[in-house]
Formats: C-alpha cells, structure tokens, sequence
C-alpha cells in the first residue's frame, strides 16, 4: 500500500502543484490524478526531495569516547527535528576510519541501530595512508584539526595524494604553515586570516588537476577565494564547494565580548563582505552545497574555547531565511540542500536521493513558509544542547519529514 502526498513540489526544474506517489519507500510517479491523497500540503509549504547535509560531525566510534558530545542517534534525532534525511560524517574520531579495518569497523557500528536518517562515512586522509578497496569520500585535513589526521606541510600531503587519483576528496582549506606563523595574534580569527584558506585554496585545487580528483571545497569562507572556484570551474576543474550557515548568517560585526566563546570555529568567522559574497556564490552556482559543519561541543568545552557549532537542530528553519529573507528561489534551495548533496552520497549508496522523480527514495522535507521558528534550548535534539540560534525567530518552520514514504516522528 502506498502513499499519496500531494502540495507545492519544488524541486531544480520548477515548482509545481502536484502528488508524489511512494510504494516501498520509492518514488513510482509524480504528476497529477494519481488518487486520493493521505497527505495534503497547503500553499504556505514546499515539498522538497529529503534535504541532505553532506558536512556533520556525529563523533561517535568503536572508543566511544565523544559519545557525550553526540551519537549517530542524537545526530538523527537533530537532523530529522532539523528536516534533513541524510547526511555525511567526518573521519575525524579517536579511532578515524582512514583503512578498510577502520572504515569497517565505525560503519559496522552504525548499520547496527536502524536509525532514519542515512548515513554516509567519509574516510579520512592522513599522512601515510592509501585508498581503501571500496569506493568511499575522502576528507583530507591540512591544518590541526580535532585529532591527529592533519598534514603538518603541504608537501606531505601532496605526497600522499598521488595515490588517490580518481577518488572524491573533499578539503580543509586552512593553510598549516601560515596557521604556524600568526599563532600569536590576539584573536581567532586574526589567528587564522584569509590568506590561510586562500593559500590552501590555491594548492587544493592545483592538488585536484595535478592527481586528477573530484574535489570540494569545505565551509567555504573568503570572499577572494569565490573567484579562483569560479575560475577553475569554468576551466573543468571538477571541484564544488560547500558553505555553512554561520558563515552566512554570522560574521566578525556581530562578535561581542559575550559570544565570542560561541562564535569560534575553524575556518572562523569572516567580514561582512566575505559573508555576502558567500551568500551570492551560494545563490549564483558557484558554491554547490549548503552544508552545516554541525559541529556538536558541549557548552563546558565552548567556554574552554573549543571551534565549532552544531546546526542539525535548525536546518529547515534556517532555510527559511534563505527562502523568505533572502530570496533564494526554491529551484536554488532544492539544488543546495537536495539535488547536489543527492548527487554527491548517490555513488556510494544502493538507494537514490536528491529528486522528486520516480525511482529516488521516498524520503522527503516539506517546509512552511508562513509559521515561524523561535529556536528554544529545550526543543534540541542534537545532545550537545545549544545552538547559535538560541532566541531568534526564522520566518518558517519543518511541517513533516517523509522517510520513505512513511511521515517521521521524532525519537523521544
Ligand atoms: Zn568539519
């Protein structure tokens, strides 16, 4: 027995009216007259493929050790709660899955827990490692990050790349060098300036022709670096790039004395101008992905100075702002949360995501556009308990998330 959803379907091509029909968590058609609906959106929503968030930190692993932080099941529970159905974990944990064992080993953990949200594993690059036997993404850390899987010299790094030619591997553009040499400034962000990514953005992307990757860009951040993306894409260099909501929403105008804790993360916040053009590169094409970095510290590790924010919890909310404030159209915000991040997990998946069309999953985000968000501590899902967010209002809200074909309730 199937289901029958039917609403605004946004989705690259268009919006339009229509009923999405879903039989054993797959989408059979899309059109019109295809029967009686169980589920009936009205014109303040949007139906869109199940959003993606393709940058998350879930912490857990075989140690166990950041499983205060966050689990896959808290994870899930905030991105359902933020709208999102899939999402792809980094491989920055104690034990970081970087080999087959290792790979194995975290995701053997995972498909042991059923959860609803799909979860795609990137496995790490570190200096000495090799592609593993399967076909899997790959983030490589350049500078100190969370862990040991960073690249002290650039030099190493491209040393360790020549054998992945072929694969998709995603970047940290921060460059270790001049991280080194402004680690006495007074303030995190004069710590780690623009020239760093600019730097690292300049070697990624000669390191994706020269061993012939598929690279993307991570949180990406500096207003100057949106013009070397943009020539090396109109060069058929196959790279994307991803942008995060803090860099959009935040920047260093609304540092206080106060916030400044909650405001870290890495790379960290830019000008006001940086954040436009984030903004229109995200809005023109030149970006690819809105992803989170959702980044879940406790709120004792954010007062001890540690980088990073956790933004499951309000994805679709802050995709409202997108909509309704910032005047994405919904074919954008249908590329940047579904089409492209489906686009990016389909290769290493049994299942299809990313579309309103027959054939992909049955897992869809519906937003509504006319009844706002206030973000309250108390509703977050994600188990590090805060959010950036706190006390403000977005102008919409999640109205349902479909998992295949079934309405998802959130776990207790
Ligand atoms: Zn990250």
């Amino acid at each position: 027995m199937g289901a029958i959803i039917e609403g605004l379907l946004a989705d690259i091509d268009g919006v339009r009216h229509g009923q999405v029909l879903i039989e054993d968590g797959i989408i059979r058609a899309v059109g019109s007259g295809l029967g009686k609906p169980q589920y009936v959106f009205g014109a303040g929503c949007l139906i869109f493929a199940g959003m993606g968030d393709i940058h998350i930190h879930a912490r857990e692993d075989v140690t166990g050790r950041d499983n205060y932080k966050e689990t896959f099941a808290s994870a899930a529970a905030a991105a359902l709660h933020g709208g999102v159905v899939h999402v792809a974990d980094m491989p920055n944990n104690p034990a970081a899955p970087i080999d087959d064992a290792s790979y194995a080993a975290k995701e053997q953990l995972l498909l042991g827990q059923r959860l609803p949200v799909a979860f795609t594993l990137y496995a790490g690059i570190g200096p000495g490692t090799r592609p593993l036997s399967r076909t899997v993404p790959y983030k490589a850390y350049m500078g100190p990050s969370v862990g040991e899987l960073f690249f002290s010299s650039l030099k190493d790094l491209d040393r360790t790349l020549a054998d992945y030619a072929g694969q998709n591997v995603s970047f940290h553009c921060e460059d270790p060098v001049l991280l080194e040499k402004h680690k006495g400034a007074a303030t995190h962000e004069e710590r780690r300036p623009a020239e760093c990514e600019l730097s690292a953005t300049r070697f990624a992307l000669a390191m994706i022709e020269k061993h012939r990757l598929t690279g993307k860009l991570c949180h990406y951040s500096v207003g100057e670096g949106i013009r070397l993306i943009r020539a090396a894409k109109a060069k058929g260099v196959p790279v994307t790039a991803e942008v995060t909501p803090h860099h959009i929403f935040f920047d260093t105008a609304r540092i206080t004395a106060a916030n400044r804790p909650w405001m870290q993360m890495n790379p960290p916040l830019r000008s006001p101008a940086d954040r436009q053009a984030m903004l229109e590169a995200l809005r023109d094409g030149t970006a690819d992905f809105l992803a989170t970095d959702h980044a879940p510290h406790t709120i004792a590790e954010k007062e001890r100075g540690i980088s990073g924010q956790p933004h499951l919890d309000t994805f679709g909310p802050f995709v409202t702002w997108l909509l309704v404030e910032q005047g994405f159209s919904p074919e954008r915000i249908a590329a940047i949360c579904s089409a492209n991040p489906g686009a990016f997990v389909n290769p290493y998946r049994s299942e299809r995501w990313g579309r309103l069309l027959p054939g992909y999953i049955g897992s869809l985000t519906v937003l509504n556009l006319q009844r706002p968000t206030t973000v309250h501590r108390e509703e977050l899902r994600t188990k590090c308990g805060w959010s950036p967010f706190e006390g403000m209002t977005f102008p919409g809200s999640v109205a349902a998330v479909f998992v295949e074909g079934k309405p998802a309730k959130l776990p207790p």
